[in-house]
């Protein structure tokens, strides 16, 4: 099998999707499976569908156009504002556009008219984690030049915490939430279907016993794919945190000394750090670097180290004084940032262990458009 690869395992996917959607049914909250660290795979968006998820979403259009291609088949939402200069495509591929602005708003309207079409449109409230967000003073006028729009629906609010700024999802603004939406509710006698009230970072929330409110609905990522809450990245009960894992291959082992001789200056990525003289080692070379992964996102088998990492090259040294032989494979288990960097590499085979056994290379997204 080609190397470096990503083993993706849909049955655990599957399972972690289905264990969430049915802890997360009991406070009557939906799930939207969020397929953006994936680049839009089709087969790990079937898994998530296989496990219950009610809807996809996805931050970029390329991806959502990626799934339809391939014909999964699910409502999916835009999660990310769309661009003014992608706003057709977004009318075209996507059922719903998270959105911020009524500008935005206003053209994905126009675009709807054009093609016949009605477009659904989540606003975005800021509650504290200052990326996304209409300021909550500001949403009923919002509201309002919403439902005056033609072919524009407005299905509903969200909020988005935990992703810039690491605001917790807590009581507090998930009541704002709710109230915010029981307000346009009143002032517009209108129903809101979806109430969304975050990521995976909302889960300690949701599973906390609290009231959740009018949300019924969360949009999780990593939480399905890595079997971890986000606030804490604790394992959560009953998920597998090894549904994806990446394997890579040694191409050089050798003993050498730990202090680099020399003048030292700048490496390949700025400033390093001076490292302490434990001698001689062995110095174990992968090939794989920092263009496919995040080094400091990447966790080695037990008794191995990672000593750096440039461009194209993964430096460790293990515990085993032995020199390790010339073309093993080693696995490690990733987070979040190793993740997306691995899946978006062309360099990184994605290797799907299921029934089907596929081995698919990442395509590229302009052959995927004109497809
Ligand atoms: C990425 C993203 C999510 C999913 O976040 P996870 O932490 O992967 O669950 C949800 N909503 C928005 C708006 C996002 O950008």
């Amino acid at each position: 099998m080609s190397l470096p690869r990503l083993e993706i395992d849909l049955e655990k996917i599957s399972h972690n999707a289905r264990t969430l959607v049915d802890r997360l049914a009991g406070h009557g909250i939906a799930v939207t499976g969020v397929t953006k660290a994936t680049l839009g795979s089709p087969e790990i968006a079937r898994a998530m569908l296989e496990g219950g998820v009610c809807d996809l979403g996805d931050a970029r259009i390329e991806n959502i156009e990626a799934m339809r291609l391939a014909h999964v088949q699910a409502r999916m939402s835009l999660i990310r504002s769309p661009m003014l200069s992608q706003a057709k495509r977004v009318v075209m591929s996507a059922d719903v556009s998270f959105n911020t602005e009524v500008d935005v708003v206003r053209r994905l309207s126009r675009e709807a008219c054009a093609m016949g079409r009605t477009h659904a449109v989540m606003l975005m409230v800021e509650l504290g984690d200052l990326r996304e967000g209409i300021m909550p003073a500001d949403l009923l006028a919002v509201v309002s030049e919403t439902l005056s729009l033609p072919n524009i629906v407005l299905k509903g609010i969200g909020t988005n915490l935990a992703c810039r700024s690491g605001a917790s999802p807590d009581d507090a603004n998930m009541r704002i939430l709710s109230e915010l939406a029981a307000s346009m509710e009143a002032t517009f006698d209108i129903s809101i279907e979806t109430v969304s009230g975050g990521n995976s970072a909302n889960l300690n929330w949701a599973f906390s016993g609290t009231d959740t409110g009018l949300v019924n609905d969360l949009r999780l990522g990593e939480s399905i794919l890595l079997g971890r809450e986000t606030l804490y990245r604790n394992p959560i009960d009953g998920l597998h945190t090894d549904a994806i894992s990446l394997v890579a291959e040694v191409i050089e082992s050798k003993l050498k000394p730990t202090m680099p001789t020399g003048n030292l200056a700048q490496s390949a990525f700025g400033q390093c750090s001076v490292p302490i003289n434990h001698g001689d080692i062995v110095q174990t070379i992968l090939a794989i670097g920092i263009q496919d992964i995040d080094p400091h996102g990447l966790r080695p088998p037990d008794g191995t180290e990672i000593l750096g990492c440039s461009s194209d090259h993964l430096i460790t040294t293990s515990s085993a004084v032995d020199i390790v032989p010339i073309g093993t494979e080693m696995t490690f288990q990733l987070d979040y940032s190793a993740l997306i960097r691995a899946m978006t590499s062309p360099f990184v085979t994605k290797s799907i262990n299921s029934a089907s056994q596929l081995d698919y290379q990442t395509p590229k997204i302009v052959e995927r458009l004109s497809a």
